[in-house]
């Protein structure tokens, strides 16, 4: 049957399928596709305007404001296939001749994101704010995983993160990181003020776990009695009064793996006793979490099937690919009674701050610096509402000029390395080749793509920075024209071990500037929900490559049904209908994600000690350095700014 719909499609579209159908399918929100190469836009309903289309430089349309695209996101068509070409050796097959800009900068930075924006901030602070800085960016936003979403709904803006959620971290901000946040205006103790924290504990939202029929029998919301961080870590994520009452009467597994989930998660036991502290992490990092269930606690499978995939969020991979040590240090359940601190989870509760758009302020905050008339405004606060004017990211005029949509093709020294005096990058953008030459580069790129475009590196150095792993993941934003669904089956957030996405979250409400979270089920409402694409029983790098290619091929239109059903079957208990009640999805795929840790479990060297790759990879050659949180192996915004900092001494210390 037809669904209230409200949207009208003629006969050619009609999608013929009834259960596409009763899902909305049919429904007319931005569906980018991807088709023999070439972009394939349908039902631009969310869309502003069409300047994807046509004109050399839509970066200079009043009009060009990639936040407000819906559809598919993050490493979107247009960002991947130069450097997609390079790798395969076809890229220089069909390139002309490069066009010389003749720009010469004191410094070039290739990538824009957090990492490339600091560099492009500390070479600023170093060498005076009249140096000159091109920022080389190949995505159509800057910001990198800091990806903003934003939706209109009626006359008001909602706000999504696409990427980075928080400023958070398992280990202390270092001074450097810390002093930017500040300088940007950001006070991290200060976010209480902005977190509507009495609106939301007075809706009585608690998070739940859903059950599905496939795995366990019956689809079913249960309350989520011990709530693992990762996904939505700020304290507002604890479960609700009754959840143990609730889980023990109603979770469809059986009655011994109900009783062991509360001895696992209530119990204080210590598991390894008569070994020193030092021997349990020993032992700990190398046995994974679910071998630690299994043998140590001893659970009933059931626990096993049950928890399999509550790691996806915070280690892309399940919990037998974690290993029981990181684990423990997360906070995860059966450690209390062991000795082992959550020093992790301790670091992400006390220094947290959420933006609704995620660290994507930050990036904003950071290009305001850049370039203040990019990003009008003087606080923290009013960069959430005030919009990019992205026409003047790239001006003449400005001693910093970020541009977009421009892919690095080739950094090399002119002449002789010992002896250059300029580095030449040539960029590809659209259809064009470019060159521009500065003093010096910093490559603020996804490592595995330094190889391709800087030639000239050492082998033994490329070799390091090629075995840079990346983790997969799928953020989708989902606007729905109300929370009443999620108020009605009274969750804020639910775990579905076996759901396409895994995790499925109401946004913190936080109201900040001129933004207003949603404060009544009846507003618009912001859902994040968040994919691992793994592979289970393979090694972590296996699991992360397969994970990428299933990323690559799946098409919107796929991920767009898979969010449809989830929604639908979790929740039409509370009245939602998925062809009424989605507004618009956006679906962010990064299938170069988090940067990857080294793991104890299958890294020999994780547990042998000595140089780790990632800091054989970002020595520095002649006049280029090298960035990003690749850099460090370890995803967090800390990481990709003292990476930021390092790059730029290295570069200016003499
Ligand atoms: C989904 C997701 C969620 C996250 N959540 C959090 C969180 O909550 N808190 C936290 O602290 N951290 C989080 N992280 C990690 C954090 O986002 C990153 O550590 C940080 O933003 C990385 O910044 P970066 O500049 O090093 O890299 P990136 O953000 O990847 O930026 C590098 C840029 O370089 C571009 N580039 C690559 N090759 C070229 C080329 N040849 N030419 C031009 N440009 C190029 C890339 O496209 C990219 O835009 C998350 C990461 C992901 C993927």
């Amino acid at each position: 049957m037809w669904r209230n719909c409200t949207c009208k499609i003629g006969p050619a579209e009609a999608i013929v399928n009834s259960r596409d159908r009763e899902l909305g399918m049919h429904c007319k929100i931005t569906r980018r596709d991807f088709l023999n190469g070439v972009a394939v836009t349908a039902g631009a309903a969310m869309m502003p305007t069409n300047w994807l289309a046509g004109t050399t430089d839509p970066e200079k349309s009043p009009d060009y404001y990639p936040p407000l695209l819906t559809g598919l996101r993050g490493s979107h068509p247009g960002s991947f296939e130069v450097a997609h070409s390079l790798r395969d050796g076809t890229f220089w097959d069909s390139a002309g001749k490069p066009e010389d800009t003749g720009e010469v900068y004191d410094l070039i930075v290739v990538g824009g994101g957090i990492s490339g924006l600091a560099a492009a901030h500390f070479y600023r602070k170093t060498k005076g704010e009249n140096a000159r800085v091109l920022i080389l960016e190949n995505h159509d936003d800057f910001g990198g995983h800091c990806k903003r979403n934003e939706f209109r709904a009626g006359n008001r803006t909602f706000l999504g993160y696409g990427g980075t959620y928080s400023i958070e971290t398992s280990s202390p901000y270092s001074a450097v990181a810390a002093s930017l946040i500040k300088e940007l205006g950001i006070e991290v103790s200060s976010f209480e003020k902005y977190l509507d924290r009495a609106s939301y504990t007075s809706m009585g939202r608690v998070p739940k776990i859903f059950f599905d029929k496939e795995t366990f029998g019956v689809d079913k919301l249960v309350d989520d009695p011990y709530v693992f961080p990762g996904g939505e870590t700020y304290d507002l994520a604890v479960a609700g009064p009754d959840a143990w009452k609730r889980f023990l009467a109603e979770a469809p597994i059986t009655e011994q793996a109900r009783k062991d989930v509360a001895r696992l998660c209530q119990e204080k036991k210590d598991y390894l006793p008569g070994l020193t502290l030092a021997q349990k992490k020993e032992r700990l990092e190398r046995i994974s979490y679910s071998r630690f269930l299994t043998e140590l606690v001893g659970v009933h499978a059931d626990v096993i099937r049950l928890y399999q995939n509550v790691s996806f969020s915070e280690f892309t991979v399940g919990i037998e690919a974690v290993s029981a040590l990181d684990a423990a240090e997360q906070g995860y359940p059966g450690f209390s009674g062991m000795g082992v601190e959550a020093d992790a989870l301790k670091y992400e509760r006390d220094y947290f701050f959420h933006f609704p758009d995620g660290n994507a302020t930050i990036a904003r905050l950071l290009v305001r610096e850049l370039i203040p008339a990019a990003v009008p405004g003087n606080t923290a606060a009013d960069a959430v509402t005030n919009k990019t004017i992205y026409p003047k990211l790239d001006e003449d005029s400005s001693p910093v000029r970020i541009r977009l949509n421009a892919t690095a093709v080739r950094v090399k020294h002119v002449g002789e390395v010992a002896s250059a005096k300029e580095v030449e990058v040539t960029y590809a953008r659209r259809d064009n080749i470019y060159t521009a030459k500065a003093k010096n580069a910093i490559l603020a790129c996804w490592h595995v793509v330094i190889p391709l475009i800087c030639e000239e590196l050492p082998d033994a150095q490329k070799e390091a920075l090629a075995s840079a792993q990346k983790a997969p993941l799928l953020y989708s934003t989902v606007l729905l024209r109300s929370g009443t669904a999620f108020q009605k089956v009274g969750a804020n957030s639910i775990y579905c071990p076996y759901g396409y996405h895994t995790h499925v979250d109401l946004d913190l409400p936080v109201s900040i500037g001129g933004y207003q979270c949603p404060r009544t089920p009846e507003e618009p409402a912001v859902v994040h929900m968040s994919k691992a694409p793994c592979k289970a029983g393979l090694s972590v790098r296996d699991q992360n490559t397969a994970g990428r290619i299933e990323l690559f091929t799946t098409t919107f239109e796929t991920m767009e049904r898979k969010i449809r059903e989830q929604l639908a079957r979790m929740l039409s208990p509370g009245g939602f209908d998925p062809a009424r009640d989605i507004l618009a999805i956006t679906a962010n795929r990064w299938p170069h994600g988090y940067a990857s840790g080294y793991s104890t479990l299958f890294d020999k060297f994780a547990l042998e000690g000595g140089e780790k790759p990632c800091e054989r990879a970002r020595k520095p050659y002649g006049r280029i350095a090298i960035a990003n949180s690749d850099a460090g192996a370890y995803a967090y915004t800390d990481c990709a700014i003292d990476q930021a900092y390092r790059a730029v001494r290295e570069i200016t210390k003499s």
